[in-house]
This record gives C-alpha cells, sequence and structure tokens, in this order.
C-alpha cells in the first residue's frame, strides 16, 4: 500500500483551529499514516512560539529567575487546545510532569523538546493514532551527531507494523537517556528520516506557503511559483530554501529517492512544490528554475605570481580558514590568484589573524579582503542544453549597470554564482529575473 509521511509546521497546528485543518487533511488521503508535527507556532503577528517559551524558562531558571509564569503560557497553549478540541488525555498530569522535570534541572535540549513532546500527544489523542516518543526512536552519538543508520534500524522495526503513529518532530535521545535536539526547524528532519524508515512513496511537509517562489517576492514583484525541483537545484539554492524547509531535511529523503512535497495547510487544494531526485527538463518551461542570493559575503583575494605551479599553494590558503574555524562558500581562482569567499560576520572577529597567517605560510604578492559583497545564484537544470545562458545572465546585468566582480559555474552547469556589491543585490535578481522569466 501506497504510504505517505506527513511533516505540519508550527503555524500548521497553532491552535485548535489548525488541528482541525490536519486532521481534515489527513482524512482526505488514507495513505498518510504517520505524521511529524512541530510544537505550536505563532497564531497571529506579535504572538510566541512555544519553542522559543520553553528556551525562554530554560535561561529563567538558569539565571535564577521565576520561570513558572513562562510556562504557564506554554501551559496554557496546550491546555485551549485540548479543551477546545475536547481531548481526553491527562493533559494536567503530562505538564505537571515537564513543570517537575524543569524544576529538577532538565538540560535545555530537553526543556526545547518538550514542545513537540506534548504537541505529539495531543494531536494523537485528537487523532486516535499511536504517539511514538522521538527519544525512542531517534538517536544521536554521545558528542551529540545524528546517528542515521541506528536510527533507521529501530525505527524501521517499530514502525514496520504499518499502525497510523504520531512521532514529534526536532529531538531523539543521546546513549546516557538525556534528549537531544537538531538545530532549529529540525521538526522538518524529524519528517524526512521517518520518511525514509517506512520507505514512504512520498514526504509531504505541510507548511504555512505554497511551495516555492522563483525569486524572493520581496524583490521581485509576483514571482512565478516552482511547480516541480530537483534535490540538487535546491541544495544550490539553499539561500532561498532554508526558510521553507530545513537544509538537513533534504539528505535521509534524497539518499533513498523518495519525493518531498512542500504543501500549505492553509491552502490545501495548492499542489505545492515537488522536489525529485530526476525530472524531466520540460521544454515549456524557463531555462532557470529559481534565483538566490544573500548580501554579506567577504572575498579575500590572494595573488601571488607563479601561483599554479608552486605545490600546496590552495592547501596552506584553505588550512588557515580551517584552523579559525570558517567554513567557505566559494573559491574562484585564476592562475595567480585564489578568491576565498566567507560570511563576513565569521571572517570579522579573525580578520588580523587571518592576515598574518596567510601571509606567513604563502608570502602572497598582495592579499585583500573585499567586504559587502553579496553572492547570488541562479539555478537550472535547463541550463545544460541551452548555449548562451551565462552570456544571457552577464548580459542583463551589464545592461542594469551592475558591475560583476565574480563569477563561478559550477561543473555540474546546474548554477550560475555571481558576486556583485551589496548594492547591487536586489538590482542584479530582478534584471535576472526579468532576462529569463519575463
Ligand atoms: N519547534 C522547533 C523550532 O521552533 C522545531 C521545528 O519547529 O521544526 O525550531
Amino acid at each position: 500500500m501506497k504510504k505517505i509521511v506527513t511533516k505540519f509546521g508550527g503555524s500548521s497546528l497553532a491552535d485548535a483551529g489548525q488541528f482541525r485543518k490536519v486532521k481534515e487533511i489527513l482524512g482526505l488521503d488514507p495513505a498518510r499514516t504517520y505524521v511529524v508535527p512541530s510544537a505550536p507556532g505563532r497564531r497571529f503577528a506579535g504572538d510566541e512560539k512555544v519553542t522559543d517559551l520553553l528556551y525562554r524558562v530554560f535561561a529563567q531558571r538558569e539565571a535564577g529567575e521565576d520561570w513558572r509564569e513562562t510556562f504557564d503560557k506554554v501551559a496554557a497553549r496546550y491546555l485551549e487546545i485540548a479543551e477546545e478540541l475536547c481531548l481526553t488525555l491527562d493533559l494536567p498530569a503530562a505538564l505537571d510532569e515537564v513543570c517537575e522535570a524543569i524544576a529538577g534541572g532538565a538540560g535545555r535540549d530537553f526543556c526545547a523538546s518538550r514542545g513537540e513532546y506534548l504537541n505529539g500527544m495531543l494531536l494523537a489523542n485528537y487523532l486516535g493514532w499511536r504517539f511514538m516518543d522521538a527519544a525512542k526512536v531517534v538517536y544521536f552519538d554521545d558528542r551529540g551527531l545524528f546517528e542515521s543508520e541506528k536510527t533507521n534500524v529501530v525505527m524501521m522495526a517499530l514502525l514496520a507494523d504499518g499502525v497510523p503513529t504520531v512521532v514529534p518532530g526536532f529531538y531523539g535521545s543521546m546513549p546516557d537517556g538525556g534528549v537531544e535536539t537538531f538545530a532549529r526547524g529540525g521538526s522538518d528532519i524529524t519528517g524526512a528520516i521517518v520518511a525514509r524508515a517506512v520507505s514512504a512513496d512520498t514526504y509531504e511537509n505541510w507548511t504555512d506557503v505554497s511551495g516555492f517562489l522563483m525569486a524572493d517576492p520581496r524583490i521581485v514583484k509576483n514571482p512565478r511559483e516552482i511547480s516541480a525541483i530537483t534535490y540538487a537545484e535546491l541544495r544550490e539554492l539553499s539561500y532561498m530554501g532554508a526558510s521553507v524547509l530545513h537544509e538537513d531535511a533534504m539528505f535521509p529523503v534524497h539518499k533513498v529517492g523518495i519525493p518531498t512535497i512542500i504543501r500549505n495547510t492553509n491552502n490545501p487544494e495548492h499542489p505545492g512544490t515537488l522536489i525529485s531526485l530526476h525530472l524531466p527538463v520540460e521544454p515549456t518551461q524557463p531555462t532557470i528554475t529559481g534565483i538566490a542570493g544573500r548580501k554579506g559575503f567577504s572575498v579575500v583575494a590572494v595573488e601571488k605570481a607563479m601561483m599554479n605551479v608552486e605545490l600546496g599553494f590552495g592547501r596552506k590558503v584553505l588550512q588557515v580558514f580551517e584552523e579559525a574555524g570558517i567554513s567557505f562558500e566559494h573559491m574562484p581562482s585564476g592562475i595567480d590568484s585564489i578568491s576565498v569567499v566567507v560570511a563576513g560576520d565569521a571572517l570579522a572577529p579573525h580578520r588580523e589573524e587571518i592576515v598574518t597567517r596567510i601571509a606567513d605560510l604563502t608570502q602572497p604578492d598582495t592579499l585583500v579582503i573585499h567586504d559587502n559583497m553579496s553572492i547570488i545564484a541562479t539555478v537550472g537544470r535547463g541550463m545544460v542544453n541551452n548555449c548562451g545562458t551565462a552570456a544571457r545572465l552577464l548580459s542583463a546585468m551589464s545592461r542594469a549597470g551592475v558591475n560583476v566582480r565574480m563569477i563561478d559555474q559550477g561543473s555540474s552547469e546546474l548554477s550560475i554564482i555571481v558576486g556583485v556589491d551589496d548594492a547591487d543585490f536586489e538590482k542584479t535578481i530582478e534584471a535576472i529575473y526579468t532576462e529569463f522569466v519575463g
């Protein structure tokens, strides 16, 4: 039988009305047999997410401040949902247990994880489904790194009976039994892990937007929606994707070829965006799938004559960044130069040390840092078969009066990355969008 794993984000489960929508969506397709919920999110502008409140509870307790009032706000969110939906579980007892654990010194991750834990209990009760505590099926090692294979084996066995189950997102357990969480937004990852464990046909990620747009709507007016995108393209567009889907949520499902669909709980008729391993290049679709970028990069440009024949030059330059704990974003190079593009805020505290160390190790002719640079990725599986994409992109930028500071095309021909001054960021995205989409 077909199996669909659904994950519902915080805004999809923010109150009783949203719970009702979720139940309705699940009822529309009997293949939807596994649900991964987030903690209740914001109900209105200015509202607080339960997870944020729980982090505050922890911080207040650590600071010796009164945390009970904040915890009461958390409790009130769940009590209101339970009451409105006439749930039968003993929620006061579950809340007391959490409160006692916090009073007894529970850790930061445990506190945060209770948002998903309690929401999962409510949802399971409301649906009449089995509740499976994620601490029993999602594992981290003692350094807090996710253990994907162990998790997969255990989860696969426990979910093999096909019983409709709710597995709360965001957390798991360490070998000592302590609770550990993924990074913020990590319920997306749990959803993907469950999809892999049950060999789902589809992983549906229900949120409050109808999928991805080709460009940021704050920059491009009414950008087109992306109906289908490959995992590789989305990875290249990670500057855009991260706000809709946690980046690490792609790996468990990508690896085994399960497609992900981004759907909107508040607009369930909309087909959303399909993310798949392979997709045909339709003749009617634009050459590009999307454009995304980010401001605030710095470029460390190192020049040295005959660099190309100096063995180990590149390694030494990169070693300096590694020693400082800074990962690099791109590294375009010329015959006598290497430029390392890094996030400006990551570089800032290490500036002096990086300059001195590169100078010591490589004796460059020049070493210059350019700040305030934007990186813009134009991505499309259609580029491979289309001659002249780079030419069109660069001419569009030149017509818009933008100076290209850097250009980098991956060997997969899936993306063209340009670096421009932060001041030209919006102008560049608009120019590229207009050239390829109109
Ligand atoms: N509740 C967690 C957060 O706010 C995890 C999630 O919603 O995915 O980050």
